[in-house]
């Protein structure tokens, strides 16, 4: 390691590391450096992450390791920045920023995959305002688990490398533990990077981030309308650019593909600002987020979010509202004439709930063994939900139960509006020319028999900071990894939180 430790490692380590962004206007970002730690450890890492990714540290316990995923020390080829953005924070505009994350470039990866390596918790940057730059280790350790769970139920989502401490403490409502995450995605773009640009930038900027943008998640439109027929079209007097209408159209389809996955296994992600929207179509950002137990629709974790905004129910209706955000954003791109350019994304922006209903159907009639989906069976899904409703059943394990065929452990069994909705669903099923075994595996590689319960991941992260004992965390890690298989050692982690413990409440104090 050399001695100034801000240089840059001249180590082979399958860095292969590019800057594609830094072609954007510069309003888009800021150059800012990691600010140093005092003693950085690697306490959770992420092996199999690596190996996609291409890098190779040989030796994850050397100082030199933990100076990287701290930002102490550059990989080769960094150059950092950090993303301006902004955002409808809780339905208010706001400019923001990464106050708290520095990218440092983005990776290529041995399959030719552009990934870019973020920071969270490496010190301030010109978007801070008043805080300190800086991540505790628990949630922290909550991303890491939070985020590598999603990614194993085959959700979008960012992904976590390392988690370091850093050996200093931060303030917070009192002192705790500070930490460094290592983010991996597909991008940070996000509406609110759009509604930046839109508000601060001239159209020439917005086309720059449109073109990269496109160019970086769906190269496939630049294929489909070159600049040609776009042209033609201009003349022709229709004057709508169709590259921009399909990448409108392409990020609604993501969303509402991925909230509908958010639905489909109880996941609430607590704080749907148009800032924490990727479009990529990955999930982002786990601040306040958390997996429902008991099936309620209304059930709302954060405790910042006093008015239910982002509430399980309302996913699908906020996803919708930041996509309209996002289309405000394009709209000098998308006609000459505004007027014309906001029919254009009404008119798209509707398809967003037809979209996500269809997602949703598909997504249930697995969960229910359905290979087709007909035109009765939404109403049978909506009986089984209003009685899990009524039951307070626990959402994950109810879907258990039917595909292992274990409903008379279930409390529900005793209902008999659940047993006549369990003939009528049994009759359904015998409707289709699948087979038992063929309607079981669909259903039990549909419904995770484990997801990342508060209380198992809290007494993890409790055991990690106030005790730092990583045994918890890791075998939790290990367990989410793959929640479709069934294990007797596993069992533990299916079982919903006791009685005697509190309602689970997550607080922004991140
Ligand atoms: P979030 O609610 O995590 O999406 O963050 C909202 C904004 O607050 C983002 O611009 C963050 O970068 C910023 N932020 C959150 N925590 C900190 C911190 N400790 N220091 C500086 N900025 C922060
Ligand atoms: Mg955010």
């Amino acid at each position: 390691m050399s001695d100034d430790p801000r240089k840059p490692s001249t180590k082979e380590e399958g860095w292969n590391l590019k800057a594609g962004y830094l072609q954007l206007p510069t309003k888009l970002f800021s150059k800012v450096r990691p600010g140093p730690v005092k003693d950085p450890k690697i306490v959770i890492y992420n092996k199999e992450l690596e190996n996609s990714l291409g890098i190779k540290i040989q030796d994850l316990d050397k100082r030199e390791s933990a100076s990287i995923f701290s930002g102490n020390e550059l990989p080769k080829g960094a150059q950092p920045i950090a993303q301006a953005y902004a955002g409808h924070q809780f339905g208010h505009f706001t400019v923001l920023g990464d106050g708290r994350a520095i990218i440092l470039g983005e990776q290529i990866t041995p399959r030719g995959e552009r990934y870019d390596i973020q920071l969270k918790g490496a010190g301030p940057t010109p978007y801070s305002r008043r805080g300190d730059g800086r991540a505790a280790l628990g949630p922290m350790l909550r991303e890491y688990m939070i985020s590598e769970a999603m990614y194993a139920l085959g959700i979008p989502s960012t992904r976590a490398l390392a988690v370091v401490s850093t050996g200093e403490r931060i303030l917070r409502e009192k002192r705790l533990p500070g930490a460094v995450l290592t983010r991996v995605a597909a991008s940070h773009i996000r509406v609110g990077t759009f509604e930046y640009i839109r508000q601060f930038g001239n159209v020439e900027e917005l086309k720059a981030l449109a073109d990269y943008t496109i160019q970086r998640h769906f190269p496939h439109i630049l294929k489909e309308s070159n600049q040609d027929s776009i042209e033609d079209q201009e003349q022709a007097g229709l004057q709508i650019n169709t590259k921009y209408v399909k990448f409108f159209d392409e990020v609604v389809d993501r969303q509402a593909s991925l909230i509908a996955k958010w639905q489909l296994v109880g996941f609430i992600h607590g704080v749907m600002n148009t800032d924490n929207m990727a479009i990529s179509g990955e999930t982002i950002d786990y601040g306040p987020c958390a997996f429902m137990n008991t099936y309620d629709p209304e059930t709302v974790f954060s405790s910042i979010d006093r008015g239910g905004r982002y509430a399980y129910k309302n996913q699908p209706g906020i996803g919708q509202w930041n996509l309209a955000r996002f289309g405000e954003s394009l709209l000098p791109l998308i006609h000459k004439d505004p007027s014309q350019g906001v029919k254009i994304i009404e008119k798209h922006l509707q398809k967003f709930a037809t979209q996500y209903h269809e997602y949703w159907l598909e997504g249930m009639g697995k969960k229910l063994g359905i290979f087709q989906i007909a035109a009765k069976d939404e109403e049978l899904m909506d009986q089984l939900l209003q009685i899990m409703k009524e039951e307070k059943s626990d959402f994950t394990n109810t879907f258990v139960a039917l595909s292992y065929g274990k409903e008379k452990e279930l409390s529900i069994n005793e209902n008999q509006e659940f047993v006549n909705w369990h003939n009528k669903w049994q009759k359904r099923l015998k409707e289709q020319k699948e087979s038992k075994e063929e309607v079981e595996k669909l259903m039990r590689g549909s419904n995770p028999l484990v997801i990342p319960r508060n209380h198992q991941v809290e007494k993890a992260i409790h055991a990690a900071v106030d005790n730092s004992d990583y045994r918890e965390v890791r075998k939790l890690i290990e367990v989410l990894q793959n929640p479709y298989r069934e294990s007797e050692e596993n069992e533990a982690y299916q079982k919903p939180p006791g009685p005697s413990e509190k309602p689970y409440v997550t607080y922004c104090g991140t």
